[in-house]
This record gives C-alpha cells, sequence and structure tokens, in this order.
C-alpha cells in the first residue's frame, strides 16, 4: 500500500492524487511502510509510562498503524497494572496505619 509524500496518509493503489490532502500524482512512496513493525523496545517504554504509550499511539495511528498498536496495547497492560498496584499499595498503606492505631490504644 503506498503512502502520500505530502502528508503520509494511506493510498489506494493507482490513485491519482491523495484523499487527505489533494497532493496530485503523490508517486509510489515507500516512506515507513517498511518501518511500521510492532515489537522493539518502545511498548517496553508504553509498558512502564503508559502516559507516554497513550501520546506514541496517537503520533503514530496514523503512519504506522502496527506499531501505534502494539505500543497502546502495551500501554493499557502498564496503566491495568500500574492501576493493581496502587491499589494494592493503598490496601497495604491502610493495613500499616490500621495496626499502628491499634499499637497507640
Ligand atoms: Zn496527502
Amino acid at each position: 500500500m503506498p503512502y502520500c509524500s505530502h502528508c503520509g496518509a494511506q493510498l489506494p493503489d493507482g490513485a491519482p492524487a491523495c484523499p487527505q490532502c489533494a497532493a496530485t500524482r503523490p508517486g509510489p512512496i515507500v516512506r515507513e511502510a517498511a518501518a511500521d513493525k510492532p515489537g522493539g523496545g518502545l511498548p517496553v517504554l508504553a509498558f512502564l509510562f503508559p502516559v507516554v504509550g497513550f501520546a506514541l499511539w496517537y503520533a503514530w495511528r496514523q503512519p504506522t498503524p502496527l506499531r501505534a498498536r502494539s505500543v497502546r496495547r502495551a500501554a493499557v497492560a502498564g496503566a491495568i497494572v500500574g492501576a493493581i498496584a496502587y491499589v494494592v499499595a493503598f490496601v497495604v498503606y491502610l493495613a500499616v496505619i490500621a495496626a499502628a492505631m491499634k499499637k497507640l490504644s
């Protein structure tokens, strides 16, 4: 699938102009197509920092949808794990407070 050299939108095969930005005769562009692969270290980054992951997904969802989807999946997983960790930490915190209160009374 070719991509527009002007805006990076996906072009239908043999399109005379870009449907996104109306650039005429976009020509066969290989830009980004080969780079659109899931994986690499970025999903790990997205998992650790879901906000970064969602930002990357938003920025990439047009030029590289496969890579965008892989970082979004990692960001969602990271957000869920982070939320669980937060709840566990909060429960532990409450337990510590409760133990300290019992000691005082
Ligand atoms: Zn275009």
